[in-house]
């Protein structure tokens, strides 16, 4: 069984608007829309988790599961204060229902529309190899690591450093496993699941090539970048929309 956890339980401060960043709409469709579309119509993916916040899930069902026709959508689940505490919540519900060894799961920023069947295909193989792997791209500026008076104090090799980006994909025992181990630490300095995968169960995972275009939204200038970027996502999936 492959799962797939989108998140869209974030306010999105950044924004400055009074609608959070996942339901702005890029052509009349909420942000969110575009990447379940594509874990929608991925053959890899069995269902999906959507995790929002608890007073933003009946219009997710109705505006946009049901308007859409999502199918896969098996569960909207109200999300946590940060980012961890929503996939808590979508991997929680996943445990209760352990199909195989195998089961993989997907975890995706509900503000990254532009995903593509590719990275899903890719970051299932991976992970089914590897545990755990993300998306990412290779930096294009010099990296430069600051003191606290703002004088750079180290330029990390650029051939190593990579951009991370979703989805973040794993065994779903690994990251059942990472998350367990999380929960009884005080000190939850997390900023993605890889870091948590590696920190709690010495797991490296596996960064294979996602796109440039895989934007997450997260300023306003984001919006018009993605008004651009939809064009090509539509003839992508020109299928049912
Ligand atoms: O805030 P940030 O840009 O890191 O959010 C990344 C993704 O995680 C967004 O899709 C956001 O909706 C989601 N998120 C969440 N629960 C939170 C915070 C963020 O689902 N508490």
């Amino acid at each position: 069984m492959t799962s797939a956890i989108v998140l869209a339980a974030g306010s999105g401060k950044r924004m400055n608007s009074q609608t959070a960043k996942q339901f702005l709409k890029i052509r009349d469709k909420e942000v969110l829309y575009y990447s379940l579309k594509v874990f929608e119509e991925s053959p890899l993916v069995d269902k999906i988790i959507l995790v929002t916040k608890e007073e933003d899930i009946e219009y997710c069902r109705t505006e946009i599961v049901e308007k859409n026709k999502l199918k896969k959508i098996m569960n909207i689940i109200p999300g946590g204060r940060e980012r961890y505490d929503s996939v808590h919540a979508g991997l929680s519900l996943l445990s209760k229902n352990i199909d195989k060894e195998e089961d993989i799961v997907l975890i995706h920023d509900g503000a990254r529309p532009f995903i593509t069947e590719t990275m899903i295909n890719d970051s299932v193989m991976a992970a089914k190899k590897y545990g755990a792997c993300s998306v990412g791209v290779p930096v294009k500026d010099t990296i430069k690591i600051i003191d606290e008076n703002g004088f750079s104090v180290e330029t990390p090799n650029r051939n190593f450093l990579y951009q991370i980006q979703t989805p973040q994909t794993f065994m779903l025992n690994l990251i059942l496993k990472a998350y367990g181990e999380f929960e009884k630490d005080s000190n939850h300095n997390i900023t993605d699941d890889t870091m948590l995968v590696e920190q709690y169960t010495g797991v490296n995972s596996k960064i294979i090539f996602g796109a440039y275009e895989n934007i997450k939204i997260t300023t306003p200038d984001d919006m018009e970048i993605a008004e651009k970027l939809v064009e090509k996502f539509f003839k992508k999936i020109k299928k049912s929309c």
